[in-house]
């Protein structure tokens, strides 16, 4: 029986970190402060310096096409930076915080020069409160959600996905990100999905991606899902303990050895150790912490 409350909701988020390994997929997306009742997440400045870019580029959907390119994007940004600048943003040091402020100015500086996409006619997914979201299984009640950054309209009546990259690193081949978008414009709105494209926006370099068959992605997509819903059956049977287990060598609070670049901080912050530090609540009510010192 389908139900939004009880559902297992899985993204390109949740689900990576299902991959990386179950226990990561846990603490983050599971866990809840016992004090707080809140669920628990890291800030760094690649985060932030990606959401506040974000932040000026997918806002622009709401102007009409012809004005999109009038407005001051450096101002634009300015206004999102407020939001992450400092702790908040897990920005260790004025420096650090300079630093990538910089490479935010660069990217929308290139995005002024040659805006590409952003000026062409684009359609959005339909959402309410949450992200757009569709049920992936109603037999399994999954839904599946996201965002996708921007979808152009193209002139044969089909659509380009098109996600803006703020870091350096390729996205994997093997990533579920094109899959996932696929599939939610696929069941939220009916022109057919005809390319899709990587855009890096410090280098202004656009990768046009082969779109996989619907069929192929949906069963990329819920292979995976069906394993977290799984993982999350058998612990609510048997104890997350149990299930949310470290595959290689857990982190020990007290040795302090052992875990991995993925989960340290989060066990850091369960265990209570002064190297992390609270900085604030977030967007979706998570208590949002940083990491002092060095791994
Ligand atoms: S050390 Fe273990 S628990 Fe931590 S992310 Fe790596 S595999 Fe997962």
């Amino acid at each position: 029986m389908t139900d939004k409350y009880t559902a297992v909701w899985v993204s390109h988020s949740s689900m990576g970190d299902f991959l990386k390994c179950p226990r990561l997929y846990y603490l983050h997306n599971m866990y809840k402060d016992k004090k707080t009742g809140h669920k628990i997440t890291i800030v760094n400045p690649h985060m932030s310096l990606g959401v506040a870019v974000h932040e000026v580029l997918e806002a622009l959907a709401d102007y009409p096409a012809n004005e999109r390119m009038k407005r001051d994007l450096l101002l634009d940004f300015e206004e999102a930076w407020k939001k992450v600048s400092g702790k908040k943003g897990g920005f260790t040091s004025d420096e650090e915080e300079h630093e990538f402020k910089q490479r935010g100015i660069v990217m929308l500086e290139n995005v002024r020069q040659d805006p590409k996409f952003l000026v062409n006619k684009r359609i959005k997914l339909p959402r309410e409160t949450m992200n757009p979201n569709f049920f992936l299984s109603e037999d399994h009640n999954i839904i599946l959600n996201g965002l996708v950054d921007w979808i152009e309209y193209l002139p044969d009546d089909t659509l380009h996905i098109i996600d803006f990259k703020t870091g350096k690193k390729e996205e994997q081949e093997t990533s579920l990100q094109l899959p996932i978008y696929l599939l939610l414009c696929n069941a939220l709105q009916k022109r057919k999905v005809s390319r899709a494209s990587y855009w890096y926006l410090e280098s202004g370099n656009v990768v046009e991606k082969e779109l996989p068959d619907a069929d192929t992605a949906y069963r990329d997509v819920m292979e995976v899902a069906m394993k977290v819903k799984e993982a999350r059956r058998i612990a609510k049977r048997e104890g997350e303990d149990k299930v949310f287990v470290c595959p290689r060598g857990a982190y020990d609070s007290n040795t302090k050895e052992g875990g991995c670049f993925n989960c340290i901080p989060y066990e850091k912050i369960l265990a209570g150790d002064e190297s992390v530090e609270f900085v604030g609540i977030g967007g979706f009510n998570q208590d949002m912490y940083i990491v002092k010192k060095m791994l």
